[in-house]
């Protein structure tokens, strides 16, 4: 089944669409959410929270390689979206400069120490295997600061492979922060006219003003049409700011991120309850909110206090409460761009 793509409204440099596919409707701007793996959530509480989009690595399952993997919607019990990822840069991370080949990567497996050729086509073959709506086409990794070679090394060896597209299939744009090498490479995925583009390769240290910087050069290269993809994880305010800029789909996993390290959203703004102050805070973590934690009353003393005895609740707790005002901010994104508020948005979390 082909996905469709519909543009729906534009705000300053925002838009708002939907993505279609079956009978399965997505608003999008959207958050892919990376952290399934690893949350303390289940699939059921992802979704009540809003989450629309997970995130799942073919490299994990061809690693493994068991036939037990089919349609992951299925086995994970998720009717939302599966977005694909090939896996490259944990591939790449693992190779050795040599490792690079034309036809993949090749690294030591970590834990069996085996030595694997890890190509374009089995990145593809288990994306479709396990059921993804959307897959990203094959790229080579780099180190978004890496030298002018290197990138233009990625970008040769990732044009050599954007043949490989299928019809879901959003084509990786490499090229670190150096424009000429962005261009190269999406010019060559433009002529293949995917349904979209993944913005590759930038790396989670990448600061928000550089970021931003990239996004607005790369969406500026990119026709009006097509999804456009940042696959990275930053911090709440990369993902609203990549969505501010024109980006239709972002990772993230900043909630879990945030609730690991003791920190509640509200609004953009951070809760720090490792404090010694909240304590003697008896209020509810966030006046108004209506996320689970909040609306069953837990107190900034008491979530204080679950932190200082690490206690995986205090991560459970926080984790939903922080997807929930994730979630609900990017909602509040699209109704701006809807009503073409956008700077009104920009201005009322501080982003400008
Ligand atoms: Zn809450």
């Amino acid at each position: 089944m082909q996905a469709q793509f519909k543009l729906m409204a534009h705000s300053a440099n925002a838009r708002s669409g939907k993505l279609l596919i079956n009978n399965k409707e997505l608003t999008t701007p959207a958050v892919v959410f990376t952290g399934v793996n690893t949350t303390m959530l289940t699939n059921q509480e992802l979704q009540s929270l809003g989450t629309v989009a997970i995130k799942q690595s073919a490299l994990r399952y061809w690693l493994n390689g068991s036939d037990v993997f089919g349609d992951l919607h299925d086995r994970l019990n998720w009717a939302g979206w599966i977005i694909g990822d090939p896996g490259c840069e944990q591939a790449y991370r693992w190779a050795k400069p040599r490792g690079r080949k034309k036809d993949g990567v090749s690294f030591h497996e970590p834990e069996s120490g085996q030595q694997k050729l890890y190509k374009p086509e089995d990145a593809r073959g288990w994306q479709d295997k396990l059921g993804c709506d959307l897959q990203t086409g094959f790229w080579r990794w780099e180190d978004y600061y890496s030298p002018v070679d290197d990138l233009q090394a990625s970008a040769k060896h990732t044009a050599s492979w954007t043949t490989e597209k299928g019809d879901n299939t959003l084509l990786p744009i490499v090229g670190g922060g150096l424009k000429r090498v962005r261009q190269a490479s999406a010019e060559t995925a433009i002529k293949q006219s995917p349904l979209g583009y993944a913005i590759a390769g930038v790396d989670t240290e990448v600061k928000l003003a550089e970021q931003v910087r990239l996004v607005k050069e790369v969406v500026g290269m990119l026709p009006e049409d097509g999804l456009r993809y940042l696959p990275t994880s930053g911090s709440i305010e990369h993902v609203l700011m990549a969505m501010i800029n024109g980006v239709d789909l972002v990772d993230s996993d900043c909630a879990d991120e945030a609730a690991q390290h003791g920190v509640a959203f509200d609004g953009t703004k951070r809760i720090h309850l490792a404090k010694e102050h909240f304590l003697e805070d008896s209020a509810i973590l966030v006046d108004g909110c209506q996320c689970p934690t909040c609306r069953s009353g837990y107190s900034r003393s008491y979530l204080h206090q679950l932190q200082s005895d690490h206690s995986p609740l205090a991560n459970r707790l926080l984790a939903s409460h922080n997807l929930y005002v994730l979630n609900r901010l990017v909602a509040d994104l699209q109704d701006a761009i809807a009503g073409n508020r956008v700077d009104e948005f920009v201005k009322q979390h501080a982003l400008g």
